[in-house]
């Protein structure tokens, strides 16, 4: 897979640890994570092998020109903080390198934790939706039992049911983006896990929809309102948003806008930044 060694992306709530901090990780996404050779990598690679682009000090030898040099799909990638919690808090600071012993445990780990701070990612967005009140309890209660999750140990953390929690958030976070959205006038369109490859979707009227989980790869959704509305894991690959409005958009993250297009106009949630190549 990718590697996030991009500007970090802003997060929700100001919580900083739910954002990529390469600096203070092993560069685990460039090791723990296998790639294989296509429009988004020039190589391929295994698990639990280091990119050959990887510097000794974790860093990317390639950083500012990755999709120069074959490697978009190490800009699309954000781990959500889980990179520098594995590295600092699961594994204590000493890196793979200078403990040979625990590189296979660590690089287990890490899909594992990317996944748990996703999901605390959605649900702190979720904790600051002041529509959503109704369930900021049951919210609050998810994100206190995941937050100590992550701070066990690497067996604990590789041996979690995360399908399960995730059977426990969604229905949370669904309720939480119904609130928001029943505030939208008017019909708003329902488009969940909609196939929407290539549709001609420019300037269509999408405030408030649910496009959870659609399929937009190269979809034109340029022009379009697409305020309020619920994105949480659509695929925007190579979508068109220049000009869309994603004012309030809900759980889009900096991953699915950076593998979109877009342009100056388009008009971006709060939390979220203007992806260097548009
Ligand atoms: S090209 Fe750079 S960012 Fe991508 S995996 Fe290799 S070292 Fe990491």
């Amino acid at each position: 897979m990718v590697s996030p060694q991009h500007e970090a992306p802003p997060s929700p709530e100001g919580r900083t640890d739910l954002r990529a901090d390469c600096a203070d990780c092993f560069g685990l996404c460039c090791v723990a994570l296998p790639f294989a050779r296509s429009a988004d990598f020039a190589v391929d690679k295994a698990a639990g092998q280091a990119c050959s682009h990887l510097r000794t000090d974790f860093r990317c030898g390639i950083h500012e020109r990755l999709r120069d040099r074959g490697y978009p799909g190490c800009t699309v990638f954000d781990c959500f903080g889980a990179g520098q919690k594995v590295s600092q808090v699961t594994f204590g600071g000493v890196d793979w390198r200078r403990a040979p012993k625990s590189a296979r445990a660590m690089f287990e780990v890490f899909p594992v934790m990317r996944q748990l701070h996703e999901l605390l990612r959605y649900l702190t967005e979720a904790l600051d939706l002041a529509a959503a009140r109704p369930v900021h309890k049951e919210l609050r209660r998810a994100l206190a039992r995941i937050e100590v999750l992550t701070r066990g140990s690497a067996e604990s953390i590789t041996a979690l049911d995360v399908n399960a929690l995730r059977g426990e958030v969604n229905p949370l976070l669904l309720r939480a983006s119904e609130l928001v959205r029943a505030r939208v006038p008017g019909r708003r369109k329902d488009h969940r896990g909609a196939d929407l490859m290539g549709a001609r979707l420019s300037g269509a009227g999408l405030r408030g929809a649910s496009l959870r989980g659609a399929l937009l790869v190269a979809a034109d959704l340029s022009g379009a309102d697409l305020r309020d509305a619920d994105l949480i894991g659509a695929d925007l690959r190579d979508a068109d948003l220049g000009g869309a409005d994603l004012t309030g958009a809900l759980f889009l993250t900096q991953a699915q806008l950076n593998a979109a297009r877009g342009d100056a106009a388009t008009v971006l949630p709060a939390s979220l930044g203007r992806p260097a190549h548009w």
